[in-house]
């Protein structure tokens, strides 16, 4: 109990300001403060930068819709329980706070023709949406109610689904990597009993076999009664500090949808045919991911994503001007850096320590004299006196590097 009390990232996310919940907010309505937006962007930019390069197109979509786009989607039939109820701006103009981004999605493909040529057509979003948790279950950044979803949707023939679901599994395992996710297993999640699915029995079939065989060489575990309404998933679990067990990758296979906003392309014979969705989310929302990272990391992340990357200390005031000064360059170098003179050099180098800064700059004299500076690395490693220039191309290394570690490898 104290050592899951320890790492609890409600705690350290106080302790490190990065983010606030606020009861006038509302609960499960937490806000990001600077030092985890800034965490947070850094991790947004590399994961879009990643989906661009294996062919996503990004859109952008707001965050509620009209009630018959979520009647035609089926969440209002088989989700209303998780949504927020709608609301009505007159007898014919209801909204709803989208619980998903899939109708929107739909939407997307629906805007003009499609041709087999675009295939897969993959469109990703890190778009809000809701969920109407009790807030008894709330806390922290774990489980909210308003949910920034790292999601995309890929349009492929039948005959893609197969390789697709291969791809996003590379995606997942390269994404996890960069950022220190250790995932604790992978999960087949499969229809359980009950009425709250949507499609027939083939569909479900079809889609399950295909999952099988992309997990072929994979050790997982079956999950029956955790699919979504409307078909299987691969899950991909985490486990927090307190042991508790959630998902954060994600890859689901639905022929519904495309029958339910009536998608289609046109075959290279001329042809009508109906696309398959494939709905995939390489680390889950942003919320739940910190959670997370904060937890694994201990707040102590890898200097890429960390929210000051650089505190530059002037041992006295006879450095501040070229503290100032190497922090411009800092800045332009595109690092996150601050200049701190306040105090005894060595409460500053506790304060930095305290809020898991990764390097540390310190300025003397002589450093400041000949251009040279003196970097203390997070954990209390100090190099010798390098210049200026070099520091900062060592930390701009690792950082674009995307590197676990804060010096480079040999
Ligand atoms: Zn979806």
């Amino acid at each position: 109990m104290q050592e899951s009390d320890m790492i609890d990232h409600r705690r350290l996310g106080r302790e490190l300001d990065l983010f606030v919940s606020d009861p006038l907010a509302g609960a499960g309505l937490p806000i990001w403060l600077p030092a985890g937006a800034a965490a947070r962007h850094a991790v947004e930019e590399y994961v879009r930068e990643l989906e661009r390069r294996s062919g996503h197109q990004h859109v952008y979509s707001p965050p509620l819709g009209k009630r018959e786009l979520f009647d035609i989607s089926g969440h209002l039939g088989y989700f209303a329980d998780d949504m927020f109820p709608p609301m009505r701006l007159s007898a014919d103009d209801e909204f709803v706070l989208r619980p998903a981004l899939c109708p929107h999605h739909a939407l997307v493909f629906r805007a003009r023709g499609r041709s087999y040529r675009e295939l897969p057509l993959r469109i990703a979003e890190l778009g809000g949406m809701y969920r109407s948790e009790r807030s008894g279950v709330l806390g922290g950044l774990s489980r909210v109610r308003a949910i920034s979803l790292n999601d995309a949707h890929t349009f492929c023939a039948p005959e893609q689904v197969g390789g697709e679901v291969v791809e996003i599994l590379r995606l997942i395992r390269a994404v996890h990597a960069a950022l220190g996710v250790r995932p604790a297993g992978f999960r087949l999640s499969l229809r359980g009993p009950g009425e709250k699915y949507v499609g027939d029995d083939a569909q479900w079939a079809r889609a399950e076999d295909l999952l099988r065989g992309a997990l072929a060489g994979v050790e997982y575990v079956e999950a029956p009664g955790e699919a979504a309404f409307y078909g299987p998933k691969i899950d991909i679990q985490i486990v927090d500090a307190a042991g508790r067990e959630s998902t954060i990758s994600t890859i689901q296979l639905d022929f519904d949808k495309p029958e339910r906003f009536d998608l289609s392309y046109t075959d290279s014979d001329g042809s009508r045919r109906r696309p398959v969705m494939v709905h995939r989310s390489l680390v889950g929302s942003m919320e739940r991911l910190f959670a997370y990272l904060i937890e694994v990391h201990e707040g102590a992340f890898p200097a890429w994503y960390a929210p000051v990357q650089l505190v530059l200390l002037p041992v006295d005031d006879g450095q501040a001007a070229a503290a100032a000064d190497l922090a411009r360059r800092a800045v332009d170098a595109g690092l996150r850096v601050e200049v701190d003179v306040a105090g005894s050099l060595g409460a500053r180098i506790r304060d930095a320590a305290r809020r898991r800064v990764p390097y540390l700059g310190v300025l003397g004299a002589r450093e400041a004299a000949d251009g040279r500076l003196a970097l203390r690395l997070r954990g209390g490693r100090s190099l010798d006196p390098m210049p200026a220039d070099a520091a900062l191309a060592l930390i701009g290394g690792q950082v674009a590097a995307r590197a676990a570690e804060l010096l480079p490898a040999g």
